[in-house]
């Protein structure tokens, strides 16, 4: 029963998890053309880190890493230093 309980904490979980995903941050929808759109620098940068360091330093293009959003087309430009990438490894 022990386990019963965990799949039960869990599923409650993700069920709240879902919900507040679907649900529109009061922030953004008066941005119009961005609304659609939740990428922030800081969340384009903490994707980056959770990428595999080679992976990482494959997107390195003449000195500094470029991510372009395929959502809303932002650019967010990012060091070596900033990707987490260890120059010269
Ligand atoms: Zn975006």
């Amino acid at each position: 029963m022990t386990a019963g309980g965990w799949l039960e904490g869990l599923h409650g979980g993700m069920s709240a998890r879902l919900i507040m995903d679907s649900a529109a941050p009061p922030s953004c929808s008066r941005v119009s053309l961005q609304a659609k759109c939740s990428c922030s620098r800081e969340a384009v940068s903490s994707m980056l880190k959770s990428f595999e360091a080679k992976d990482r330093a494959e997107m390195v293009k003449d000195g500094k890493v470029v991510v372009t959003c395929e959502f809303c087309s932002s650019v967010y430009e990012f060091t070596p230093h900033e990707a987490g990438v260890e120059e010269g490894a």
